[in-house]
């Protein structure tokens, strides 16, 4: 039998269902969150082009991840838009014989005028970061100087291209941007598209993260059930990372996002390749495994599937988990993550 037929499964029986990757480094913004500008600042280096690996090389590796099991693609940065062309990437992953789902994470920024070529291109779904309506607090946090109404019309062109319903990413910071909680969820409602809450993550020494800036995810949904009552939606898919909700009232869904409060290592089927090659099995890796040294070094596809395979087959992650434990004992731990791998 061909490895592609076999189950591939890891440690703990968690099959390899989803790949993200991160198509560059870069981003506009500044997200005092994610790429805070004390350490993105003008001295920092990001990867150049050279390093990057192509449409080509990543459209022959996706293949490969499709062959052992991966049915969804989501592309990511950085911020994913500042890659030139990428619609056509994306026609050339949905070329990809089974590949089920093509999303993509951004910013928005540039989403507008993209928004059409790249639905048209065979792009499924988008997910738009948005953490305020409130351009004070918006602009505070990207530290970049971009207006709310921008993401705003990108939403809606994203809508208006067929991308919908478009799910909105709010990253909540205690003491930042809880405030903005129940208008955004007010401003969603009706809307048709889905606003998740995402508990505001560790992501290493970079953002001098603190367990009392998480806003719990249950805290938010007892906030929003006390305005507008709602009731619990099953997962729509083995494995969904958000845990979804219902407005009673007919208004719409919204989800959270508890990676720190209720981590979901076990439903983890998620690898997420970087913007230069390297293969990350888990957000809070330390490290990850070079894929662009052997495909550069003319490695074939038998190879290629073999080393991913067996990545995958030893992986035995659940840092969220455990590390969440340990939290609760101290605030001290300080886990390197690569911003270029986190995906939406
Ligand atoms: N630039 C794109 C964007 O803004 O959506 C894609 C990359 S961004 C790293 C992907 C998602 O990760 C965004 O929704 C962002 O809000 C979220 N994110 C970044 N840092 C985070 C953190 N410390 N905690 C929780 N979510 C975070």
């Amino acid at each position: 039998m061909a490895v592609a037929e076999l189950p591939l499964v890891d440690t703990l029986a968690r099959p390899l269902r989803d790949l993200r990757i991160s198509v560059t480094d870069r981003c506009q913004f500044r997200c005092t969150y994610c790429m805070p500008r004390e350490v993105f600042g003008r001295d920092f280096v990001f990867l150049p082009r050279a390093q990057l690996l192509t449409f080509e090389e990543l459209t022959r590796l996706a293949r490969i991840f499709v062959g052992l099991g991966v049915r969804k693609l989501r592309l990511t940065g950085g911020e994913p838009l500042l890659r030139r062309d990428l619609d056509t990437l994306v026609a050339m992953l949905a070329g990809i014989d089974d590949v089920q789902d093509i999303a993509l994470t951004t910013n928005g920024a540039l989403l507008a005028g993209k928004a059409q070529a790249l639905a048209a291109a065979g792009l499924r779904r988008v997910t738009v970061s948005l953490d305020s309506l409130d351009d004070a607090v918006f602009m505070a946090l990207n530290d970049a100087g971009f207006p709310v109404a921008r993401v705003l019309a990108a939403i809606a062109a994203a809508a208006e291209a067929g991308l919908a319903p478009v799910k909105v990413n709010m990253v909540v910071r205690r003491g930042v941007n809880e405030q903005s909680i129940l208008p955004m969820a007010a401003h969603f409602r009706h809307s048709g598209h889905v606003l998740r809450f995402i508990e505001y993550m560790d992501v290493g020494t970079t953002n001098g993260w603190r367990l009392d800036e998480v806003v719990p995810a249950a805290q938010i949904i007892s906030l929003i059930d006390r305005q507008w009552p709602v009731e619990p939606v099953g997962a729509a898919y083995p494995g969904e990372v958000a845990r979804r909700y219902r407005y009673s009232d007919g208004a719409g869904e919204i989800g959270v996002i508890a990676s720190v409060t209720q981590p979901f290592c076990r439903g983890c089927t998620r690898v997420r390749l970087a913007a230069d090659g390297q293969l990350y099995t888990c957000l809070f890796a330390a490290a990850g495994h070079d894929l662009r040294g052997p495909l550069r070094a003319g490695a074939s596809d038998q190879v290629l599937r073999q080393q991913i395979s067996s990545i995958w087959t030893q992986r035995a992650d659940r840092y969220s988990e455990q590390r969440t434990r340990q939290t609760h004992h101290t605030q001290r731990v300080q886990p390197k993550v690569e911003m270029s791998h986190i995906g939406g």
